[in-house]
């Protein structure tokens, strides 16, 4: 595995959890936050857990955070915090930095700032819960961006001896099966005659309303 040095800045839940689930993954973390008892909570459970405010720019030049390969500024409320923070990162040669935003004016100002990917937590896992009511059977889904998706099905009991090619007949849809997992076996680029048994995984890819199609017909 290449390990990778992370500079993790806000240490709330949505900081911790990046925090701790890369420490565990065995990269280097070092995390900081204003608040001391979340700081003294981390501090076994990452590589470093250090007190510090952001806004003071001599905090992160002594924390050296320009040798990090990657920077998340997980700040929310403190709109100010995360701004400089992003722009300290970058001017100090980190090259990606993730920023998150909690309102679509956040989103664009951290992004002019230069961080290379704005993380919405709560309006992308708002989507994705939306997504998951709606359409039940879809166990997971990626965007690859310009409409296009990657989604995961499991095969329900009323679909249990259909076949693929007519399922997507009938629903007129321009979807393409990628993989298929029945039991232990996968297969990728299967056959679209193939027939579904109830709890396999299916993977398609297409573009939304085409998936969308698809979905409405099962
Ligand atoms: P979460 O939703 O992740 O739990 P939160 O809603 O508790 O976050 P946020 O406003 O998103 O709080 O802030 C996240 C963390 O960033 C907090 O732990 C806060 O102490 C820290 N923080 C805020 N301002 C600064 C700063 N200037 N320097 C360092 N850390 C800061």
């Amino acid at each position: 595995m290449y390990k990778q040095q992370f500079v993790i800045i806000g240490l709330g839940v949505f900081g911790e959890t990046i925090a701790t689930e890369l420490t565990r993954m065995g990269h280097d973390v070092l995390g900081i936050d204003t608040d001391e008892v979340k700081v003294d909570r981390l501090a076994e459970r990452i590589t470093h857990a250090v007190i510090g405010d952001v806004t003071d720019e001599s905090v992160l030049d002594e924390l050296n955070v320009g040798d990090y390969d990657v920077g998340v500024v997980a700040i929310g409320r403190n709109i100010e915090a995360a701004i400089l923070a992003t722009m300290q990162l970058r001017d100090r040669g980190v090259k990606k930095v993730w920023a998150k935003a909690l309102t679509n004016q956040h989103h664009r100002i951290l992004k002019r700032l230069g961080a290379t990917r704005v993380i919405g937590p709560e309006f992308e896992m708002g989507a994705h819960v939306a997504q998951e009511l709606h359409y039940p059977m879809v166990n997971n889904y990626i965007g690859l961006g310009e409409e296009e998706f990657i989604v995961e099905l499991i095969v329900s009991d009323n679909l249990d001896g259909c076949q693929m090619d007519a399922l997507i007949e009938k629903a007129d849809a321009e979807v393409e099966l990628v993989l298929l997992k029945q039991g232990k076996t996968t297969s990728t680029n299967p056959s679209s005659d193939v027939t579904l048994h109830k709890g396999n995984q299916v993977v398609l890819v297409g573009q939304l309303d085409e998936l969308r199609k698809f979905a409405d017909h099962l």
